[in-house]
């Protein structure tokens, strides 16, 4: 990367660091719950606006969409700007919609989990639009701030790549990272097991088959199934948790004739919605054969009033090591952070699970935040990580497409 830019890039992030500062504090302000981000997109295409993007819209679904230049290589920028809900706001130190500033650190819902990168996205795409007036970056930068990622995490940019043709070359994800290279998580999936029995009177239940009872051994297979998964490097173990039970009958004095599991479903390395389906099914034919096990469908309905179905199947995703794109973001963060820095991976679930995982679209992450304070009442940001991810998000397009 060229000296000279990253020196210009380096100066205009210091004259904008209360102006980023401020942007994050606004963003926190405006509750973004789940299908209620109206408010926000608005916000945010308004800043694009101002800050002289070349494009800004929202998208069929309601992700905000801004772009930066029309060179031939596109980069996508993505931070869902959904939160998850405040239901405890009594256990806050600092209220959660006010974006206090204490000490260098600001604190709020969505300061981590991931409205600090969207502040850093903003403000990159201002100083790019400022030093290249006349045009000719190397890219196509695309800004998104991605609707329901929370409810649905992937389904924002399966849209905008399936239903509105947009293919980035690149994908950069605003998930905390800690100022980390990221380049994979696990997967995961949810699964149902239903078993159908008999309902009788309770005080004739040997004329029902209960299907509770059935459930049972299953139940128990599964438990074990959990303790036996592998360990694969670099993700570590799948898991599997039978996360609800439910039975109906006739009544609280009948035999029931149906129980049905819920399943929350990890997957390692190697492990597929088909790997995940043929254990289970293998259970159930060990334990009698008749009863289904089924992928649940997850449906929701945008801001926009744009409704969607889709499996709860969120595929495992990696990115090797030495792909460009993973020393393309090792090598920026050299350069914003003056020190070497490693490559990880989220223990949580991203948007990456459609880029990568679906579509097989390069991707990795950087943001500030630590991720074990997303959703919990203590999100908090150093002010000075979130104006180094700025300065990453403005020099990496660069790093990335030099020759
Ligand atoms: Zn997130």
């Amino acid at each position: 990367m060229d000296p000279k830019l990253h020196k210009e890039i380096h100066g205009c992030l210091d004259g904008a660091k209360e102006e980023t500062a401020n942007l994050l504090q606004r963003l926190i302000r405006i509750r973004s719950y789940s299908g209620r981000e109206k408010e926000i997109v608005e916000f945010i295409l308004d800043t694009m606006q101002y800050y002289g993007f070349d494009d800004q819209y929202s998208d069929a679904l309601g992700n905000a969409v801004g772009r930066i230049g029309d060179g031939p290589v596109t980069i996508l920028y993505d931070a869902h700007i959904d939160t998850v809900q405040v239901t405890d706001e009594d256990s806050w130190v600092y209220p959660p919609f006010e974006g206090r500033i204490v000490d260098g650190t600001i604190y709020g819902r969505g300061a981590v989990d991931e409205k600090s990168a969207m502040a850093g996205f903003l403000t990159a795409g201002k100083i790019l639009k400022a030093l290249f007036q006349d045009g000719g970056l190397p890219f196509s930068l695309y800004v998104v701030g991605s609707v329901m990622e929370e409810d649905c995490d992937g389904y924002p940019l399966r849209h905008l790549i399936e239903n509105e043709g947009l293919r980035p070359d690149y994908v950069l994800l605003g998930e905390p990272t800690d100022l980390k290279v990221y380049r994979g998580q696990r997967g995961r999936m949810e699964l149902q097991i239903t078993a159908t029995g008999k309902s009788a009177h309770g005080a004739h239940n040997r004329q029902g088959i209960n299907a509770i009872y059935k459930m049972n051994p299953i139940v128990r297979a599964v438990e074990k199934l959990d303790r036996a998964l592998p360990a694969v490097a670099p993700l570590g173990r799948g898991s599997i948790t039978v996360s609800d039970i439910r039975s109906r009958g006739p009544s609280l004095c009948s035999v029931p004739d149906r129980c049905r599991i819920h399943i929350d479903r990890r997957l390692t390395v190697g492990e597929t919605r088909e790997t995940a389906l043929a254990q289970l099914e293998e259970i159930v034919q060990r334990n009698g054969g008749d009863a289904a096990v089924t992928i649940p469908e997850y449906s929701g309905t945008s801001w926009k009033g744009t409704g969607f179905v889709q499996e709860a199947y969120f595929p495992t995703w990696i990115m090797e090591a030495n792909h460009p794109l993973v020393l393309a973001g090792l090598e920026s963060a050299r350069l914003v952070l003056g020190k070497k820095t490693k490559s990880g991976f989220w223990s949580f679930s991203t948007n990456g699970v459609a880029t990568a995982g679906r579509h097989h679209l390069p991707t990795i992450g950087f943001a500030p935040g630590k991720e074990e304070l997303a959703h919990s009442t203590r999100e908090e940001i150093l002010l000075s990580d979130l104006f180094k991810a700025s300065e990453f998000y403005a020099l990496f397009p660069f790093v990335l497409t030099a020759k």
